[in-house]
């Protein structure tokens, strides 16, 4: 099964996939996470796009797609869960050049609630976990509960750099809506209360997608 996980920032979207990747039994990508591991590991590539994540703004289409299609040769031949890609419509248009998708879910979550839940998020260190000081909480306070690591707030989740990320994903990445709605494949799930069992959404989305022959 090959499906995208769309939405703004602080919709859900790892945790719905990293929920999905159990139950599907296929990798999550998440290019987020592909771009915070150059950054940690201070590559080249990492030291060129750190200054766009911590502004809050996009790597450019062409770095951004090199990298995903660098994970996607590393394993994914039966399948994932992709998120955080594509965000503009020039990417939609590489992804389909790579690859075949069976649909793309379409998280609508209003401003009040993604700055409520971006504000109070920490994510693991070691396996990228996500967590949240109101709604989801660790079991034990600063450490996640699947592999023990350091629990931390991602340095994008200021309040300023939080109202940059939602201004681009309205400027540049709301069309890529339009652009899958057109094409068949976008799924909406509404997800207007902020302390929705992450379960129930994750239930609702098993039920819509199917393999596209
Ligand atoms: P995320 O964890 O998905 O919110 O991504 C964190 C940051 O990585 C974003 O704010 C962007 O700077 C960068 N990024 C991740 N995915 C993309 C993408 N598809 N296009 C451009 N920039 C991206």
């Amino acid at each position: 099964m090959r499906i995208v996980i769309f939405g703004p920032p602080g919709s859900g979207k790892g945790t719905y996939a990293s929920r999905l990747m159990e139950k599907l039994g296929v990798p999550h990508i998440s290019t987020g996470d592909l771009v915070r591991e150059e950054i940690r590991n201070q590559t080249p590539l990492g030291k060129m796009i750190e200054k766009y994540s911590s502004s809050g703004g996009l790597v450019p289409d062409e770095t951004i797609t090199e990298i995903l299609k660098e994970r996607m040769r590393s394993g994914a031949s039966k399948g994932f869960v992709l998120e955080g890609y594509p965000r503009t419509v020039n990417q939609a248009k590489e992804l389909a050049k790579m690859t075949k998708i069976d649909a793309v879910i379409n998280l609508i979550v209003p401003d009040s609630v993604i700055i409520r839940r971006l504000s109070a998020r920490l994510q693991c260190k070691s396996c990228g976990a996500i967590y949240n000081e109101i709604t989801l909480k660790p079991r034990v306070a600063g450490k996640c509960d699947k592999c023990g690591g350091e629990l931390f707030r991602r340095a994008d989740d200021q309040p300023e750099v939080i109202q940059e990320r939602l201004k681009v994903y309205r400027e540049a990445s709301a069309p890529v809506v339009d652009f899958y709605r057109s094409e068949g494949l976008l799924k909406d799930i509404g997800n207007e209360d902020p302390n929705a069992d992450p379960n129930e959404i994750v239930s609702q989305i098993l039920k819509m997608i199917k393999p596209r022959p």
